[in-house]
């Protein structure tokens, strides 16, 4: 929706870790091991997942999964169930203060390897986190005030928008249209005037009809 706004202002308050969660973070060094050079993460002792495909699957009973969200769902309550609860990792010390856009509350920022453990690619880039949610955006690796790149996303909204994403880069990397024709023309499909529309911004309605329109384009793609 075009109306969900960022909401990132500055605040004067100093940089605070106070409050956050202590102890071991939800993917210490300590519950992960690497297996298959990398390929295979066994998390907890207890899943094994494929970063690469997302599949995970249950070690005591073999059931296999799909999706990070619903990883991190059963892991979480695995642990609750024994009474251990996970912490939540300790998020970095940031001037801003930016909002869950399902919430409302407070988002964290966070480093790659929580959000995306086992992504040695992302490792080091910052996300703004709602773990309550599973909702999180990527930062501009440039970005030294790690400005949310727009609204934080749950799963469905984050595969629509890598979807747009991919539509809208084939449009200008195939030679179809320049670059800046394709923003423009990004601006015609969404409504939403040039500079500041990016997918980033899109609902997920909004991202299936970006990435329709650019695969008429591209009838063979
Ligand atoms: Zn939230």
């Amino acid at each position: 929706m075009r109306n969900r706004t960022v909401t990132a202002v500055r605040t004067d308050s100093p940089a605070s870790q106070a409050g956050a969660p202590t102890g071991k973070d939800l993917f210490g060094a300590s519950q992960v091991v690497r297996l298959d050079g990398g390929r295979r993460l066994r998390l907890d002792g207890r899943i094994d997942f494929w970063p690469g495909s997302g599949k995970w699957q249950v070690l005591a009973s073999g059931e296999e999964r799909q999706g990070v969200t619903q990883m991190l769902a059963f892991l979480v309550q695995q642990r609750e169930a024994e009474g251990r609860p996970l912490a939540e990792p300790t998020p970095i010390a940031s001037s801003l203060k930016v909002l869950c856009d399902y919430c409302g509350k407070p988002a964290q920022l966070h480093l790659g390897a929580d959000v995306y453990p086992g992504r040695k690619d992302l490792a080091g880039l910052h996300f703004w986190v709602c773990w309550a949610c599973d909702a999180w955006v990527g930062t501009q690796a440039d970005d030294e005030r790690h400005r949310p790149q727009g609204a934080l996303a749950r799963e469905d909204l984050r595969d629509a928008r890598r979807a747009a994403h991919e539509a809208f880069d084939r449009l200008w990397q195939r030679g179809l249209m320049t670059r800046a024709q394709a923003d423009e023309w990004l601006a015609r499909v969404t409504g939403i005037a040039q500079p500041g529309c990016h997918i980033g911004m899109l609902d997920v309605d909004e991202c299936l009809r970006v990435a329709a329109k650019a695969s008429d384009f591209l009838p063979n793609a």
